[in-house]
């Protein structure tokens, strides 16, 4: 048996009713939260840690990534998201994109993920087979699966050989403790209608989320709206993608009746506010997706329009942005912007069952902050100096299902020296061999 004790944490539960035990023990059995209590916890052979000084919550949970783009990082900047995709991501992708290449650059991804507390992504890309390999030996907790797109990828060349591809990752995976498989369906203008039902098919009939961009620009809505009479959200919802779980990306450009139908179907969405707001896509209203009941967690997107997977961050934009945008400072509340980080985030991925709060038979997933840090004390209130004051820095320690991912803010499982040595080795032959524009 796998006996871990956590004694003397400042507790942040994420559960329903919010509690916080402000000097808390956790015990952890192969894995799993087995108690979670204020009384002082014995248990024979089981590893004690003193959280002393230290917040225990819930890992971030980010809820849109395309992991293998940190090779991208910084390699197109400051262009609408139109340009950006198609005149430089994807030839860049056509070139560089290789199951070699996305193992080390999906390694970079865990490293700077883990270190700013992530215990749990959403992804869609290529190779979606090596990214949970290695997923699964970096010991972090992932919903992924294989981009379906029209267009020929690196990874397959027709929508059909990507849904071979897709079945095949559901097959493999389903059942893994740590990898989620899920069916991925790009955008409503980068599939046919066609493609996008057959996505639906194959989540219903392996009872996976369906994950999808929608609405991220006005020039989608315009051309979408010009192609079939309706908005992005009012087609696929005609199309019957919103029949089962979804989680849709950025949702910039929501309009009323769209809201309704999201509502109504309890489709979750991803914000990405730094990807939106750096490639100009706009701001998406999270308040009134809120007030009309909507699920909704955050996302960073892929570091190529971010250019980070840091979810410290991407929390302070989101509280930020929406009292900024709306004039009132209650608009999006540091309580309610935690729990889109984690417990949200869990839960319009399907699986609040297994991890997202601090609670007896879930997962360990969870992190340590060090709160005594001069940017953060004194801690009146443990929402606030979280959303508002700490950075990821801050960030102690790490585990997954009971096991460390970091401590002392060193990796347990992951070699970085020499991950960040072969990345910049990469990252140098990319731009020698970049095309002159
Ligand atoms: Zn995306």
């Amino acid at each position: 048996m796998n006996r871990k004790i956590i004694k003397n944490a400042r507790i942040i539960t994420m559960n329903k009713k919010e509690e916080i035990i402000p000097q808390g023990n956790l015990l952890i059995e192969n894995g799993k939260i087995i108690a979670i209590t204020p009384q002082p916890l014995d248990a024979a052979d089981a590893l004690v840690t003193d959280a002393k000084g230290m917040l225990v919550m819930p890992g971030f949970i980010n809820t849109h990534t395309h992991l293998p783009m940190t090779l991208f990082r910084g390699y197109a900047d400051d262009l609408p998201l139109q340009t950006w995709l198609t005149q430089h991501i994807f030839p860049a992708e056509a070139r560089w994109i290789t199951p070699e290449n996305v193992r080390l650059a999906c390694r970079l991804a865990f490293i700077e993920m883990i270190k700013s507390g992530t215990t749990c992504f959403n992804d869609m890309y290529f190779f979606e087979d090596i990214i949970a390999e290695e997923a699964r030996r970096a010991g972090i907790r992932g919903v992924m699966g294989e981009s379906v797109i029209d267009f020929p990828t690196p990874s397959f060349r027709t929508p059909r050989e990507g849904f071979q591809r897709c079945e095949a990752f559901i097959q493999k995976w389903q059942g893994e403790s740590l990898i989620h498989p899920s069916v991925c369906v790009h955008a409503p203008y980068t599939c046919s209608s066609k493609t996008l039902q057959e996505g639906r098919r194959l989540a219903d009939k392996y009872r996976t989320l369906l994950h999808i961009h929608v609405a991220e620009t006005r020039q989608e809505v315009e051309n979408i709206t010009a192609q079939t009479g309706l908005s992005p959200a009012a087609y696929l919802h005609d199309l019957g993608l919103f029949d089962g779980p979804v989680v849709a990306a950025h949702c910039v450009w929501l309009n009323p009746t769209d809201i309704q139908l999201f509502a109504r179907h309890q489709t979750g969405i991803s914000h990405c506010p730094k990807s939106n707001l750096k490639l100009a896509s706009g701001i998406a209203d999270t308040t009134s997706y809120l007030k009309a009941g909507i699920p909704v967690g955050i996302g960073t997107d892929g570091t190529a329009s971010n250019n980070s997977l840091d979810m410290v961050e991407e929390m302070r934009f989101a509280s930020l942005l929406a009292k900024g945008t709306h004039l009132q400072a209650e608009a999006l509340d540091a309580k309610a912007t935690l729990q889109m980080a984690t417990i949200n985030g869990a839960r319009i991925l399907g699986i609040d069952q297994i991890t997202g709060s601090l609670e007896v038979g879930k997962s360990a997933d969870l992190i340590f902050i060090h709160a005594d840090a001069s940017n953060m004390i004194p801690v009146y209130n443990e929402y606030a100096a979280i959303v508002y004051a700490m950075n990821s820095k801050n960030i102690y320690a790490s585990m997954v299902q009971g096991e460390w991912l970091m401590f002392n803010r060193n990796l347990c499982r992951l070699d970085k020296e020499e991950t960040l040595r072969e990345i910049q080795c990469l990252g140098q032959k990319i731009q020698q061999n970049r095309p002159h524009s």
